[in-house]
This record gives C-alpha cells, structure tokens and sequence, in this order.
C-alpha cells in the first residue's frame, strides 16, 4: 500500500490543514493501492511563497549556472537510483505498460534534467556592442520567476520533467500539480530531490483536482505556467493567463495522421504504427490516429492494422509481456467505448476489437480499427484518447495532404513510404508541430508542440529553456574595460 499523509512544501513534509485525502485506485484490479492527501488553498498559498522566497535565496538565486548545473546533476543521479521503482508507481497509477513506463518515465527524466543541467551551465550574460556605435548592451537571460507545473496523468513523470528541468536550469523555482491520478509518482519525485540535496522551496509539490489547479495557475505569486493536458482546460488556463498578461506554455490534445504512401513497405508500416498510433493504451497526445491509406491500398492497410490490434498482448500492465494495458479509469473506458458506439454508428466498419477482452475486472478495451471511415466523423475529428484506429482512405498525396491538414489538431504526424525524400516533402506541407517520417519518437535536442487546438509554445531543446527565460537588456553607453 502506499500511504500519505504529507506534501512537499518548502524542503518539509506537511500535512495539509484541510485532511482531506484520495484513494489511488488501480486500472488493473480496480481496488484501491494507496492514499494521497489533498491540497487546500492554504498548501497552494504556502507553496508559492516558498518557491518566492528560494527564488532570491543564496542557496538557490544567489548560485551561479555552473554551481545550479551542479544540484541538477546531482538531482539527475539520485533519480537514476530509483528508475524501476518509478516506472512502476506510473503503471500501478495508469495502467502503462511497464516496458514502456521503464523507457520513458523510470529513465526519462534523468536524460532530460542532464541535458538541460548542461545547457544551464552557459553563461547567463551575453555582451553585445551597440548597433549605433555608443558602447555595448548587456543582455541577461534571468529566470522567469516562480512557475506553476499542472500535467496530466499519461506520461506524468516525462511531461513533468519537460517543465521541470529547463525551469529549474533557467533559475525558477517550481510548484508542480500533478493530476489527481497520478500523484505518487509526483510525491516520489519530491523525495528523490530532497535525497540529492535541492534547496528547500526550489520544487514544491501539491495535489489536487481543477480547483486547486485553476487557483495555483491564477495566483498572484505565480509568473509562468506550463501546462500540459486536454485542450478545453488549455483554453481557459490560456484565458486566465491572458487576462492576467502571465506567460503560458500549453501543450494539448491531437488527432494525428499517419499517412501512408502508396509505396510503403506494409509490414514495417504496420510494425512502426504499433507504437506511433498506439503507445500507451493510446492515451499519448501525439499519436497518429487517423490512419490515411490509398484507396487501392484502403482493404490491404485495414486488414494489417487488424491482424495487428488481434496480435497486441492486451493485460496486467506490469508483466514485461503486456502491450496493452488497462485505461486509466472507469471514466476513461466509458468515454472510449462511447466512440466506439458513435464510430459503430458513422456507416465506418468495425474490423477489428470494438469490445472489452475477455478479464473480470480492469478498465480494459480491446484495441479497435475502423475501415472506411469519413474524415468528417467523429471518430475521425475528436480525440478519443484510448487504442481506436480510423482508417480513412485517399485518392492521391495532395488529397492525404489536405485531408491530414482538415483537423482542428496539429500536434504529430508521421510518413510511411520507401523514399524518405518523398516522405520528408510530403512532411513539409503537414500542418502540425512535429512529424515523423517511417518512425516516431521525440527528441529531447529538438523542440515540441503544437498548431491550432494542440497548444502554444514549444518544449524540449533550447527552446524549451528559453520559455523559462526573462530577457533584460542593461544599456551601458561606454565599452566595459575588459
Ligand atoms: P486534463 O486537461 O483533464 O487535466 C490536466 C491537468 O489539469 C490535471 O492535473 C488537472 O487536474 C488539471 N486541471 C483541470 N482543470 C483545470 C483548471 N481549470 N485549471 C487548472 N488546472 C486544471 O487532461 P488529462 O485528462 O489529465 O490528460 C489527457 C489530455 O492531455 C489529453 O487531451 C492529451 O492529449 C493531453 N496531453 C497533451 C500532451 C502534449 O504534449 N501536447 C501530452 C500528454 C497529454
């Protein structure tokens, strides 16, 4: 069981005043593994006055880059120690595979803090003469100042440590909000950078459902946000951080395509979409979802994709043989077997799964392809968050090119074809933030996002630092003696 009682707040445990708490529920069982307590207002009030007051403390504002790169290096080997525990509280929460929660959130964030510790390390200051002749300027890159993380349960250690790392390697100090079903990992987190050393303050973690996220996002001590999650809760956080001219981050939801050329090699595409369309149960963002197929190659392309979802080990997420685990809730699995109905309904054929498999308990479904489905359903246009493929056939590349673009997503993408030119031109004229041609896979050195409803700005890269960056300009009208 894990059991608890306390956040982190300014380098303490503390109890919240409120005593109320949450049960961790497992997707895979159904029965409860764990308590969490929740955060009232007054946690969220002493949480950002601490991340305040470390801001412009010695130990952590008054440290240069070099000796900040230093506590994140030691931050980074402390979470290397603990990998395999943190991978599993991800699936035990989420239901994730554990292969993949291994990869991507037992050693993920350690990749991602190095890199940024590293990119940290570069001189703050940069000198530049005057265009007009009359001395240099002095251009700072000074942190943002207090930022507020609030990320989503599916990759919840990755999607923090995008935030985390180039906050802290930019100088803020951090209150993180995790979601409300996936916040042991987050409390994991809070104790693997007490054990490296980080200064009280520095990182501050709460918890807590819309109402402690919407209060932290709008708190008068906050200067950024960084949000990852659905796209209408983006919409209001971008409303609240307009209004109160509070710079934000928003990485949001998608409805990718993949579009395969009539040249691709089918058995490698089809291997390839196995984790470019449904990595994570199908709950990661970017995925390539609607699968545009030629129309001579529309039957071939669904028939693949269903010998696929047939072959995919759907059960217990921590046995290393899953490829399909449960969806994180109750909640969940009704909002994906609701578009299976709806799908069912649009006149597309169900070719594949459409049930639940064959357990007596867990939030399961089976992984699902529809053949012939119109680019204008449902199905094809809103994002259904769970292993359901659309297969959606074209006439040719111009009219997958437009059909791609007709969303009002733009977040992934991916090209299947056996000249990688012709994949990288078709990758051109796609309207989204990343794109990938015969593979998929982030990387941490080039940045991330989204177009249209997937979100503003960028993580991941030195883009990704810049976000956590306020720039001043010192005018000096003489050359500083050198
Ligand atoms: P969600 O939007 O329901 O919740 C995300 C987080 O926001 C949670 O911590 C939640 O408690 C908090 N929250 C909810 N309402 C709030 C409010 N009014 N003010 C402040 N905080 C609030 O999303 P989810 O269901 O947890 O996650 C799934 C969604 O996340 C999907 O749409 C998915 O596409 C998206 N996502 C996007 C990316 C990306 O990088 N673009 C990555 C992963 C997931």
């Amino acid at each position: 069981m894990h059991e608890h009682e306390a956040l982190y707040i300014d380098g303490a445990w503390v109890r919240p005043a409120g005593g109320a708490t949450l049960a961790v529920i497992s997707p895979d069982t159904e029965e409860r593994i764990g308590t969490v307590p929740l955060a009232g207002e007054s946690e969220v009030d002493s949480a950002v006055a601490a991340a305040g007051r470390a801001l412009r403390s010695a130990e952590w504002g008054g440290l240069t880059p070099e000796a900040r790169a230093g506590l994140l290096m030691a931050f980074a080997e402390e979470l290397g120690k603990n990998v395999a525990q943190r991978a599993e509280l991800t699936t035990i929460q989420n239901g994730m595979p554990i292969t993949v929660a291994t990869a991507a959130e037992g050693a993920g964030p350690v990749g991602i803090l190095q890199y940024y510790a590293a990119l940290g390390a570069a001189p703050a200051e940069e000198r530049r003469p005057r265009l007009d002749g009359q001395g240099v300027t002095v251009v700072r890159k000074e942190p943002a100042g207090v930022v507020a993380l609030v990320v989503p349960w599916n990759f919840p250690q990755v999607l923090t440590m995008f935030k985390l790392a180039p906050a802290l390697a930019a100088g803020c100090t951090v209150v993180l909000k995790p979601s409300p079903e996936t916040t042991l990992d987050a409390l994991e987190l809070a104790a693997t950078a007490e054990r490296a050393g980080l200064p009280a303050g520095v990182l501050n973690v709460i918890s807590g459902g819309a109402d402690i996220g919407e209060y932290l996002v709008t708190h008068p001590g906050v200067r950024k946000v960084a949000f990852t999650g659905s796209t209408p809760v983006g919409r209001k956080i971008g409303e609240a951080c307009g209004r109160l001219l509070r710079p934000v981050t928003l990485e949001l939801g998608g409805k990718s395509a993949a579009i395969v050329l009539d040249d691709a090699d089918l058995a490698a595409t089809v291997q390839g979409l196995a984790t470019a369309s449904l990595l994570n149960n199908g709950q990661t963002c970017y995925l390539s979802t609607r699968i545009l197929a030629p129309r001579s190659r529309h039957d071939e392309v669904v028939a693949a994709l269903s010998g696929l979802a047939s072959a995919l080990t759907v059960g217990d997420p921590l046995d290393p043989g899953t490829h399909i685990g449960p969806l994180v809730s109750d909640k969940q699995r009704r909002r994906v077997e609701e578009y299976v109905a709806v799908g069912r309904e649009s006149g597309a054929t169900l070719a594949a799964g459409g049930g639940r498999p064959d357990r007596d308990r867990g939030w399961y479904v089976q992984p699902t392809v529809f053949g012939g489905v119109d680019n204008g359903s449902r199905i094809a246009r809103e994002e259904i968050f769970g292993p359901v493929l659309t297969v959606i056939p074209y006439g040719d590349v111009d009219e997958a090119v437009s059909i791609a673009n007709d969303s009002d997503y733009g977040l992934g993408g991916t090209i299947w074809t056996s000249d990688v030119e012709k994949g990288l031109d078709v990758a051109r004229r796609v309207e989204t933030g990343s794109v990938g041609v015969n593979f998929y896979d982030l990387d941490l050195g080039a940045p991330f996002g989204g177009v249209k409803a997937s979100g503003v700005g960028r993580e991941l890269g030195p883009e990704g630092l810049a976000a956590y960056q306020q720039l001043k300009s010192v005018y000096l009208g003489q050359e500083i003696p050198a």
